[in-house]
């Protein structure tokens, strides 16, 4: 039996997805090779690129509308200085919006690049809510967020409306919910959440933002160069971007993104329901703020710690623990999570509610 994985990412896949990637380590589509043996550039691997290229324009409603989409290396935070790479103008400056610690690492490496303002923060309240009502200024060249902060449990539910490019770190619930995915002019993600393993990181690019910021790019930061080369500037990260291709088949064939967020839901409201109402714990997230991805909460009484810990695993779940900078739970309910994992959960919380 698999256990019930709440693993933050690289985390739950779906399981035909490692059976078919395990498949194609041995033999794939059928000649006799691994897809870790056979050139990037053979027929059969440009059109796994190109498949996965569609899809995901598929999946996010953004096809012929002028984006471009890139499986890079280098993980979410590579972009966090490929985006002000391309986008700060020379003298420039960048709006940021801070919820979390991976906005705090964004924004740590725009400011080598050049003025980079924080138009809002909830670092003071340990990052438990989404700050809202802030402006942006109308002369910075782009304004970046995070749509949902892994390490705390909040999400944004709405996106600023502004007339500067709209970037937005959709690392940890990219494809979990339907948006109106045309008000961003770039999303970034790392795979190894909602859509593979790790070591492939989706970009998805209006192209007319680009080629304004008057910075001489070194190739490999310089989406164009990737966009030109159709993500083939060098040797991609194949394996990971084949898996990838097989989770995004998978939800197209679960119905897409609108299908796989009412699951989504169902599965947060069940946890949050039982988070609120058992009195052993509390959520730490701003009710409305709650992500539907990673759920963070608390026993009020650390002394039930040990035995909550020795429940929870005796049920087999794994990757229960809060992140190592902030402790506590974190239940994460990527797109892989089936609704039967949540119910163990809530199953354990109310045995332990009996026990002591
Ligand atoms: N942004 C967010 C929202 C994340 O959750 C993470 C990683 N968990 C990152 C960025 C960093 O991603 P990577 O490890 O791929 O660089």
């Amino acid at each position: 039996m698999k256990k019930h994985n709440y693993s933050a990412g690289p985390c739950i896949l779906p399981q035909e997805v490692f059976e078919k990637s395990a498949q194609a380590l041995l033999n794939f589509n059928n000649s006799d090779l691994s897809i870790l043996e056979i050139s990037h550039r053979s027929k059969d691997f440009v059109a796994v690129m190109e498949e996965a290229r569609n899809l995901v324009l598929e999946l996010l409603g953004l096809q012929n509308k002028g984006y471009q989409v890139l499986f890079l290396a280098g993980g979410a935070s590579l972009e966090f200085l490929m985006v002000p790479y391309n986008l700060m103008k020379v003298n420039g400056k960048a709006a940021y919006l801070e919820t979390g610690t991976w906005a705090v690492n964004a924004i740590k490496e725009a400011k080598l690049f050049g003025e980079t303002q924080i138009v809002a923060s909830s670092s003071d309240s340990n990052f438990n809510f989404i700050p809202k009502n802030y402006e942006i200024p109308t002369n910075a060249d782009y304004f970046h967020c995070t749509s949902n902060n892994t390490i705390f449990g909040t999400q944004m539910k709405s996106f600023p409306k502004t007339n500067i490019p709209l970037v937005c770190d959709m690392s940890s619930d990219i494809f979990s919910r339907t948006l109106d995915f045309e008000q961003f002019d770039l999303i970034y993600a790392g795979a190894q959440k909602n859509m593979g393993p790790a070591g492939t990181t989706l970009v998805v690019v209006k192209e007319e933002i680009l080629g304004k910021s008057g910075r001489t790019i070194p190739s490999m930061l310089d989406y164009q160069k990737h966009i030109k080369a159709e993500s083939m500037y060098n040797t991609p990260p194949v394996f990971p971007i084949y898996a990838s291709l097989l989770t995004l088949q998978w939800l197209k064939n679960k119905g897409g993104i609108s299908a796989i967020e009412q699951k989504n839901q169902a599965k947060a409201t069940l946890l949050y329901n039982e988070i609120d109402r058992n009195p052993l714990f509390k959520g730490t997230a701003a009710v409305e703020d709650r992500s539907i991805m990673n759920a963070t909460f608390l026993l009020h009484d650390e002394n039930h710690t040990s035995i909550f810990d020795k429940m929870w695993k005796e049920a087999g779940i794994s990757g229960l623990a809060g992140h190592r900078s902030v402790g506590g739970y974190r239940a994460s309910m990527y797109n892989a999570l089936p609704i039967e994992s949540v119910q163990v959960l809530v199953d354990v919380m109310q045995a332990l509610e009996k026990a002591v």
